[in-house]
Order: C-alpha cells, then sequence, then structure tokens
C-alpha cells in the first residue's frame, strides 16, 4: 500500500497559522501548500515570504484556470464578478488546484477554529483523501489560535481571502481604500465591467456597490468645518 501523504491546507490566516505551528510542535510531517488566486491581498504575501523567512516551509501553488492563473484577470476577460451564490471561484481557483496537486492517499489538514465549526466536515478535494479539522477536536478557538501564534514569537496575519472577494465585509473594503487604492479601483473596474455586460448594475457584494461600502458609516469630517 502506498504511503499516506500528509498535507495542511494553508491560507496564510491566523487559523492554518496556529494550526501549522501545532503540527509543528507535535513533529509531524507535512506539506503546507498555498494556493496563491493571484488576488491575495499584500499584506497576506508579505505573510507568505515572512513564514519562508522563518524557516517553515510553504508550497505555492499557481491556478490554470483555461489559462488564467489569477482570478482577477479571468473576472476581467469574461466580465463577470467572483462567485457570489455557487462560490465558483473557489471551486475553480483553489479546489481544483489543490486536487490536481494532492496525490492521493492522503490525510489534508484544514484550519477551521472551533468557533467556526460549522464550516468544517466539508468533502475532500478527490477520492482518497480525509479531511482532519484537529482545530475542532481539540476545540481550539480562532482567540487560541492568536495565543498560539504569539507564544511561538510570530506576528499575526490579516485574515485571509481575495482582495476581490464578494464576502468581504465594509471593513475590509474601507482598509483597501485606504491603503491600496489600485486594487480598490480594480474592484470597481470589475464592477463595471460586469455591468456593462449584464446590462444592470452588478455589484461585487451583491447588496452594495463597491464605493458605498468604502465610504459607509464614515463621518464627513469636512460638516465640522466652519464658515
Ligand atoms: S476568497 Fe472570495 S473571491 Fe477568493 S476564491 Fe474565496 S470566495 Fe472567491
Amino acid at each position: 500500500m502506498s504511503e499516506i501523504k500528509l498535507y495542511l491546507s494553508h491560507g496564510m490566516g491566523v487559523n492554518s497559522t496556529a494550526l501549522m505551528l501545532m503540527l509543528e510542535d507535535f513533529g509531524i510531517k507535512y506539506e503546507a501548500v498555498f494556493v496563491d488566486t493571484g488576488c491575495e491581498h499584500p499584506e497576506t504575501y508579505e505573510y507568505l515570504n515572512y513564514l519562508r523567512e522563518q524557516g517553515y516551509e510553504i508550497t505555492v501553488l499557481k491556478p490554470d484556470v483555461g489559462g488564467f492563473d489569477n482570478l482577477y484577470g479571468y473576472c476581467k476577460h469574461y466580465r463577470i464578478v467572483p462567485g457570489q451564490f455557487t462560490r465558483w471561484c473557489t471551486y475553480k481557483f483553489k479546489i481544483k488546484t489543490l486536487k490536481n496537486y494532492i496525490e492521493s492517499p492522503a490525510v489534508m489538514f484544514v484550519g477551521i477554529a472551533y468557533d467556526e465549526k460549522h464550516r468544517a466536515f466539508t468533502k475532500p478535494v478527490k477520492n482518497g483523501v480525509i479531511n482532519a479539522y484537529p482545530l475542532v477536536n481539540y476545540r481550539v478557538t480562532r482567540e487560541e489560535c492568536i495565543k498560539i501564534i504569539k507564544e511561538h514569537g510570530l506576528k499575526i496575519p490579516r485574515k485571509s481571502g481575495c482582495w476581490l472577494c464578494p464576502f468581504a465585509k465594509k471593513e475590509e473594503v474601507r482598509e483597501l481604500y485606504l491603503k491600496h487604492r489600485e486594487l480598490y479601483e480594480k474592484r470597481k473596474e470589475i464592477e463595471r465591467l460586469a455591468s456593462e455586460r449584464a446590462e444592470r448594475e452588478i455589484y461585487l457584494n451583491w447588496k452594495k456597490k463597491t464605493e458605498e461600502l468604502a465610504h459607509e458609516d464614515v463621518i464627513d469630517i469636512t460638516v465640522f468645518l466652519e464658515g
């Protein structure tokens, strides 16, 4: 029987980083794999480099979706927004990329914290792969994940996910507007192209456009100016 390989699906966020440290502490031999959609936040790429500099080995996988290796290029070409309901972007860019790379039989460690356990126990990427959720099994919450990372003397990563994500919260879109204006403009560009193609207003976050989200609940300080 062939040897069972162990993988960690690393998203570069808090949970998978804490899980990586737990696997290291337990002396488990695994391969950490990170799928780069090409639309990760700049801070996520910095964190990937930071972890590598600290000596952690991480395999970076690039998708190939009909010749496109990044989600922005794909959405721009087809004038569509990422998957608001079907999450096609996760399937095409992340899951299929993992599926092509993973050698079965294998166990895939997935970093889902105990307080998000409703997201666990999903279908493995392919036959012969078993998903394992040690953070759920050991009841490790997100707060405890942060503690684990700090105890190992590492910086805390930002929340993982694409800057083009339809599920981005208004605080994240606002952050993009303030820190990475060029990416914010690209979000708006995808909305504009998708709207032109559909001949109706299409928003990335299906209820509000990127511009509205970025400025929602922000007090306009000019109202306090005299005169
Ligand atoms: S983070 Fe958002 S945009 Fe990126 S693949 Fe997942 S659902 Fe799609």
